[in-house]
């Protein structure tokens, strides 16, 4: 297990993985260019910890040492003595390079690396980097606390050593590994994503409403959510930025995005987390806004 833990990106993701961390026993610097993010993060973690009390998953004693493992900041400089570092922001190559550049200044030489990016190639990103053989992809799952499954990548460089201190890491916070080669959007997103898709498209195709789809879906297949509700929790952005990999590192015309996703991420609905997409979130349950 890693002792101290630095993760980049205090959204829905890096705050999780803060949390299930920092429960684990590590300290943990989370970072991120937003201060509000930082605070939201913190008031996430604090208020699903106590859920997680409440329901007999966790004993309340945990919770106050747990927090004070974790401190927030937006200067790399925090992460001197990480022997760890996660990487989890905005799912764009160009913004996850420039973490990765100015995250190698400031860590140990023989820290270890990862990134939780959905798609994107672990050893495009490994490559850029000072330490490709001591990188790992580490695909923790939303939301990261409730969810069982961490996928792993190796990029082409990565050793077994770094393989198994990663295995070691997500083993310790009782989570399950699946291991993928490195494909564009690795095993789950590359078959959760194209099912997302389509059912953008039977939306756009007018084939069912918002609530057919999402009723269709869970009543008829069992899904615990509708795809479209599903894909306003993951961010019409994060879905789009996939999609957008699988579309051009497998050149393949069947994961083109579909319009419909285009204009909803360009018009600023991104689900859950800006309060529309799909649905509406203003009142009390969500409302489907088609
Ligand atoms: P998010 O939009 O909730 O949060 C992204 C965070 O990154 C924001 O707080 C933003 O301020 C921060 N950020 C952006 N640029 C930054 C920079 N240069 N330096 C530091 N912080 C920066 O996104 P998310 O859903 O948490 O996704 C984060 C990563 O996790 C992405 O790579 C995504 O693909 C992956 N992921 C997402 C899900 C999901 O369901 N949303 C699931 C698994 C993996």
């Amino acid at each position: 297990m890693f002792k101290t833990i630095g993760v980049i990106g205090a959204g829905q993701m890096g705050h999780g993985i803060a949390h299930v961390s920092a429960l684990a026993g590590a300290q943990v610097r989370l970072l991120d260019t937003a201060e509000s993010a930082l605070d939201d993060a913190m008031e996430r973690i604090a208020d699903y910890m106590a859920k997680q009390a409440a329901r007999g998953q966790i004993d309340k004693s945990e919770i106050d040492p747990a927090l004070g493992r974790i401190v927030t900041g937006t200067d790399y400089a925090m992460l001197y003595d990480c022997d760890m570092v996660i990487e989890s922001a905005t799912e764009s190559e160009v913004v996850k390079r420039e973490i990765l550049k100015t995250a190698i200044q400031n860590m140990l030489p023989d820290a270890y690396l990862s990134t939780n990016t959905s798609s994107i190639s672990i050893t495009r990103l490994a490559a850029n980097t000072d330490r490709p053989e001591r990188f790992c992809g580490c695909h923790f799952m939303n939301p990261v606390p409730a969810m069982p499954l961490v996928e792993l990548i190796r990029g082409l460089a990565t050793t077994d050593a770094t393989f198994e201190k990663f295995k070691e890491f997500t083993e310790a916070l009782g989570k399950t590994v699946a291991v993928s080669e490195d494909f564009p959007g690795f095993i789950v997103n590359r078959i959760l994503l194209p099912m997302i898709n389509e059912a953008i498209y039977t939306l756009y195709e007018g084939v069912g409403s918002v609530s057919a789809i999402d009723t269709a879906m869970k009543l008829g297949t069992r899904h615990p959510k509708g795809p479209l509700e599903l894909a306003d929790f993951i961010g019409l952005d994060t879905c789009l930025a996939i999609l957008s990999v699988l579309h051009g590192d497998l050149a393949d015309a069947k994961y083109r995005p579909c319009p419909l996703l285009v204009k909803y991420v360009e018009a600023g609905w991104l689900g859950v987390k800006t309060g529309r997409g799909f649905y509406d979130y203003a009142g009390d349950t969500p409302r489907p806004t088609r």
